[in-house]
């Protein structure tokens, strides 16, 4: 499984030196101590060199100490700001349906949370914990060196039991820190869910339901931190206490044996003792490696099964094709999601250069499936799309259409840097030729900073109607030759609605425009109907055509007329009531 992060990186590697360095200077410090203890015992002064090594270990121990805080903050910020761009960019190779499926919450969440706990991990933790475990060896070295090499090697028992139960620890509650993460997870997706839906929630009453589906949310977060916890803790506890005893005892047992049978001098036995003491750093890294060890390993694989979800094909690079010479052929083409019941069933469609073809048909007959397919975000089961000449695939359709949806996308930076996202290169002229284009110069006039106005969160400073023809103007300005809208005037007021269609009318002929649309009303605006009924195209043709063959457009528009009739009749009789 690819890893997200290297085994080691460099940084981690400095840390893992500097905090040795700073243990070999520590255990050198004791031993010096320790020598400088028996002169004075023995009644003599420490020469010159004994001085400097003091000052020097002293200094190495400073310098060490600074640096390591300072190369982790570096390094975290570093880190987290790459693997959030990294993360970002993956979200963007899989697109739009993997990342629904995963969990917008989820994903969220996973950006946010867990890069910051693997971050954390990686840089302030497993750094000084690697070097919390090589420790114990380089102070049995100084010990076996300096002081007594049979007391090093009879302490390596006792040492080498920590690695045995840390490990151990690691295997038995590995799973409560994975609890944790899916609590977290499930709470994050909860809140986005109710941030998303605040006016619908207000509106139906739903924001007590919601509430309390939020509280169970944190009260199961609650539940695994307090387990977390209470684990922490007995580790803490246990470990610590009978590691320290044991190593303790052990090194204040061989002092006093040797130092009495002459093997040791009383002032190296001492440093043997506080040197032992410096053996346990292993065990006070046991707490941290609960809570930022088993959370950040957690996130860690978390954030590897996410980065193996795979690129989306439409990531891979376009074909050249030419769509402005036949225009788009659709042969015996299916698709469906996830492998379920077919959502497109052998379509059968061409639509010359320049056509206008409106997409109509009950709810769920596969229309925006078409359009998804159309654009490069789902991929064809079954069936061809290609431009007469050549075969296209999910990358080369997705190079050569624009889309604009229902609900216009703008972000919340400068009126160009929304504009430009399909064309990072177009000129300012450009901007304002497409602006005037989409009816909206006489708004671009009024704003203070011009083409560097910024949009508001999520475009929040504009109508329903002024976003939508920025997304026409976006779609407009990237110069695709085929244009896919979904239903993008139905939440629209009647002006905006005119606006919209008015730009569509003025487009050049090389524009091969696919609209869904549910309004028959606006029919008059096409060359070309299609009507799909579960998943198949059940008529398709010249408007002209159609509109007058027995069939379901038909049967609509006569229906459609009838309404409108009696909602007249009705209007008049109201207005002659109201005279009367
Ligand atoms: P229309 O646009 O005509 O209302 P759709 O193309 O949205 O219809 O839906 C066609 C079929 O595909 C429906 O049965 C719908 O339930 C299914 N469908 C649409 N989107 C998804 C999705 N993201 N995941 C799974 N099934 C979907």
């Amino acid at each position: 499984m690819r890893r997200l992060f290297g085994i080691l990186s460099a940084t981690t590697v400095m840390v893992v030196a500097l905090r040795i360095f700073a243990a070999a200077a520590t255990a050198g410090l004791v031993i010096l101590l320790g020598q400088g203890f028996d002169l004075f015992y023995r009644g003599e002064s420490p020469d010159t060199r004994w001085y400097i090594g003091v000052a020097g270990e002293l200094l190495a121990l400073a310098l060490s100490t600074f640096l390591v805080p300072v190369v982790i903050a570096h390094d975290s910020q570093q880190l987290t700001a790459y693997h959030r761009s990294k993360l970002l960019k993956h979200y963007l190779s899989i697109g739009p349906l993997a990342v629904r499926r995963a969990g917008e919450g989820e994903l969220v969440h996973s950006a946010m949370d867990l890069v910051e706990r693997s971050v954390k991990f990686r840089s302030s933790f497993l750094g000084p914990a690697s070097a919390a475990v090589a420790t114990p060896v380089l102070i049995l070295v100084f010990i076996a060196l300096f002081i007594d090499p049979l007391s090093a090697i009879l302490l390596l028992i006792p040492t080498a039991l920590v690695p045995v139960i840390v490990l151990g620890f690691q295997k038995r509650y590995g799973g409560s820190a994975g609890e944790y993460r899916r609590a977290q997870g499930i709470l994050s997706a909860t809140f986005l869910d109710a941030l998303r839906s605040l006016n619908m929630l207000k509106l139906n009453g739903g924001s007590s339901w919601m509430g309390e589906t939020i509280g169970s949310a944190t009260e199961r977060v609650r539940q695994q931190v307090m387990k977390l916890l209470a684990r922490n803790q007995l580790i803490l506890l246990v470990i610590d206490s009978s590691f320290a005893v044991l190593l303790l005892a052990s090194s204040a047992a061989l002092a006093w044996w040797r130092t009495s049978s002459g093997a040791m001098s009383p002032g190296l036995g001492f440093a043997l003792i506080i040197l032992s003491y410096l053996m346990l750093a292993p065990v006070n890294y046991v707490g941290s490696f609960f809570y930022i060890g088993m959370t950040g390993r957690a996130a860690e694989k978390k954030l590897a099964e996410i980065q193996d979800i795979p690129m989306h094909p439409s990531m891979a690079n376009p074909l050249t094709v030419n769509l402005s010479q036949n225009g788009l052929f659709i042969e015996d083409l299916c698709a469906s999601y996830n492998n379920a019941d077919l959502a497109l069933n052998k379509i059968n469609l061409q639509f010359p250069v320049g056509s206008r073809t409106a997409i109509v048909g009950p709810s769920g007959s596969g229309k925006s499936t078409l359009i998804r397919v159309l654009q490069g975000q789902l991929q064809s089961s079954a069936g061809i799309i290609h431009d007469g000449r050549q075969a296209m695939g999910p990358a080369t359709l997705k190079a050569n259409t624009a889309v604009v949806e229902q609900q216009a996308t703008l972000f919340g930076v400068s009126l160009a840097a929304n504009l430009r996202l399909g064309a990072p290169n177009a000129t300012d002229e450009q901007l304002r030729a497409v602006i005037s284009q989409v009816r909206m110069d006489s708004w671009l006039a009024d704003q203070p900073l011009g083409l560097d106005q910024p949009l508001g969160e999520g475009g929040a400073r504009l109508s329903g109607g002024q976003a939508q023809r920025l997304a026409l103007a976006r779609a407009l300005l990237a110069q695709r030759p085929v244009l896919l809208l979904d239903e993008p005037t139905s939440a629209l007021d009647v002006h905006s609605e005119a606006d919209i269609r008015q730009s569509l009318r003025e487009l050049g002929s090389s524009t091969t425009i696919i609209t869904v649309t549910h309004r028959l009303g606006l029919l008059a605006d096409f060359d070309y109907v299609v009507v799909m009924d579960q998943g198949r195209v059940i008529q398709s043709g010249p408007r002209e055509q159609l509109v007058n063959q027995d069939g379901y457009l038909k049967g609509a528009l006569n229906d459609l007329s009838q309404r409108t009739a009696q909602l007249q009749a009705s209007g008049l009789r109201a207005l002659g009531e109201g005279k009367a």
